[in-house]
């Protein structure tokens, strides 16, 4: 079966991706792609429509998913549009806060949703060890760096948010410290976090582990924004035809 989707976002630097993976994938169709202001016409031979005709797209294309890497407040809207109109939702879009995820959630009692901070395979195995690593280290200090190119709005990274909830979940912390300037010694249990911005850079994660004269690093590096693409249209077929739920993409690398 060949899944259809619409893409929104669809001239942003993810977005671009994503019509990329879904054009080059062979189980995948694209049925629209809109973008806020469309600045160019086609992406990679799709036409780009603009976002203010996504209701009316979703109901004459009859998508099967929706991809969505756009910002937080659209993203809750296109969600609502497809719990409405019973298209499955599959959004990378970070920086959604509490309130937003509440409404994701809602949106997932009507259609499959799955939230993903970051769509790489490699990221989601870091996520997989590392609690196992903070919990066989009792005691030691441990610092999270994420780095990222300069036109990333939001700090920390959506995947540091994550592995920051890992990391909490597998051991004993006080708290966390975002930067440090002046004054300010380390506390024993706080967990340091640092956002770098810089260039191009796509995407990385190191996870710092030290004490008793040892250091444990864990890193991913992302080389070029496709393998998120790749693992968003992987969602994207995987969810297909699935009944409404909130899913995670561990469940779709399982
Ligand atoms: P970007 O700014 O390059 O692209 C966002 C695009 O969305 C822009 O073209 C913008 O015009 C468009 N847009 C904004 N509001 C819109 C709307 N209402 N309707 C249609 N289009 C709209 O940003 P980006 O680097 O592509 O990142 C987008 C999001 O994806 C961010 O939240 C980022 O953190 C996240 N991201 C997630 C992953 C992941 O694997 N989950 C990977 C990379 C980026």
């Amino acid at each position: 079966m060949t899944v259809s989707v619409g893409i929104t976002g669809a001239t942003g630097r993810m977005g671009r991706e994503v019509i990329a993976a879904a054009t080059g994938d062979d189980d995948c169709r694209v049925a629209f792609a809109v973008n806020r202001d469309p600045e160019d016409e086609t992406v990679d031979g799709v036409e780009i429509e603009s976002a203010s005709e996504f209701d009316a797209l979703l109901a004459d294309r009859t998508p099967d998913v929706v991809i969505d890497f756009t910002g937080p407040e659209s993203a809750l809207e296109y969600a609502s549009s497809c719990a409405e109109a019973g298209v499955a939702f599959v959004t990378g879009t970070t920086s959604i806060d509490d309130e937003g995820f509440d409404r994701l959630r809602a949106a997932s009692e009507e259609v499959p949703v799955l939230f993903a901070p970051n769509f790489a395979r490699g990221v989601q195995a870091l996520v997989n060890v590392v609690g196992e690593a903070v919990s066989s280290l009792p005691g030691y200090d441990v610092e999270l760096v994420e780095t990222h190119h300069n036109g990333k709005r939001d700090a920390p990274s959506g995947t540091a948010k994550r592995l920051l909830a890992e990391i909490e979940a597998n051991g004993e912390f006080t708290g966390r410290t975002h930067g440090r300037e002046g004054e300010a010694p380390r506390e024993a249990g706080e967990i340091g976090v640092h956002a770098l911005r810089a260039g191009d850079i796509t995407g990385e994660h190191e996870i710092v582990i030290a004490g008793n004269h040892e250091e444990v690093r864990l890193t991913h590096r992302a080389e070029d924004r496709g393998v998120f693409a790749a693992g968003a249209v992987d969602a994207a077929v995987w969810i297909a035809g699935r009944k409404a739920g909130w899913y995670d993409f561990a469940d779709v690398i399982a």
